[in-house]
């Protein structure tokens, strides 16, 4: 069993985009910039967020965090999407979810120019992946892909099965996969006999959301186990989906949590803050 680390393969990202962003600013006089809309005070998107802020930091970005109470109206987000839209300091925005309950999440992704669509969530780019076409990609399954590519993990022809069907994480995975040519399964809450499907896979993508979710019998010997999960366990430690200690020795290669998918996810989000502020140049 080999590890697939992403917290170093994070660090060689983002040193990476940090020498990318210095290259880009003697070029441009300006340095990549981000802006994060944050509403409410959920303690696990504020952590995310204060991550992705220092994340930022580290690469000699720009960032800008707009916090908002829980009870903001949808129009005073939709301002504030535009102000951001107009502004030429700011390369990437990206909208912290979940939003609440009485904001429409799906019209508030719509608001942000697809060309500073960075979390690669407006219809525009969803499009794109989907038909294949460069553009943003979620940061989440395109770290997935970068760390199999990192580890010469091809999935092409390979059976992959995916747990979740979410539109960041699930669907986006299976259509980077589709995309390098991967069989593909997608399997979700209403799935018959997940075991059935992952015991068929040499590649398991979990991102359920469901502590060992993923058991030692559902797995086959020699699969490759990637857990995107993050969940916190009674003893408030940091979990994934898979029950770790016993799926890890049957297969070829796992991703840790922590240390795995996570950090991936933050160095995808600056890598794709770059390409924003390359694609705008000098003007955004
Ligand atoms: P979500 O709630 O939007 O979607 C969960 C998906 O899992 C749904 O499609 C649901 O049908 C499926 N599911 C739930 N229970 C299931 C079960 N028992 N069997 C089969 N399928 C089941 O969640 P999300 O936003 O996609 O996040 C999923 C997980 O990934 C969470 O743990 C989240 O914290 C984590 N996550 C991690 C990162 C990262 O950077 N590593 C990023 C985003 C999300």
């Amino acid at each position: 069993m080999q590890l697939l680390d992403g917290k170093s393969l994070a660090k060689k990202i983002e040193e990476s985009v940090t020498l990318q962003a210095k290259e880009f600013k003697t070029r441009t006089h300006r340095v990549p910039g981000l802006a994060v809309i944050l509403v409410g005070h959920d303690a696990a998107s504020q952590a995310y967020v204060g991550m992705k802020k220092k994340a930022c930091d580290r690469a000699g970005f720009y960032s800008v965090t707009h916090e908002m109470p829980d009870d903001i109206s949808q129009e005073a987000i939709i301002k504030t999407i535009e102000m951001m839209n107009d502004n030429p300091n700011i390369d990437g925005i990206l909208i912290q979810l979940p939003l609440p309950s009485h904001i429409d999440t799906t019209k508030i992704l719509e608001v942000v120019s697809p060309s500073k669509d960075v979390d690669g969530f407006h219809p525009y780019n969803v499009g794109r992946l989907a038909t294949g076409l460069d553009g943003f990609v979620p940061c989440t399954p395109l770290g997935v892909m970068e760390l199999l590519r990192e580890y010469n993990i091809d999935p092409k022809g390979k059976n992959c099965c995916i747990v979740g069907a979410s539109n960041i994480v699930g669907k986006p995975m299976a259509a980077l996969l589709l995309n390098a040519n991967a069989t593909v399964e997608i399997c979700h809450i209403f799935t018959d006999d997940l075991k059935k499907h992952t015991l068929a896979a040499d590649i398991i993508l979990v991102g359920a959301g469901v502590i060992n979710l993923i058991k030692e019998d559902m797995v086959r010997e020699g699969a490759i186990v990637i857990d995107i999960g993050i969940n916190r366990a009674s003893d408030g430690r940091l979990v994934g989906d898979v029950d770790y200690d016993a799926v890890a020795p049957k297969t070829s290669y796992i991703t840790p949590v922590p240390g795995g998918v996570g950090p991936m996810t933050i160095a995808m989000l600056l890598s794709n803050t770059l390409k924003a502020a390359q694609n705008h140049g000098e003007n955004v």
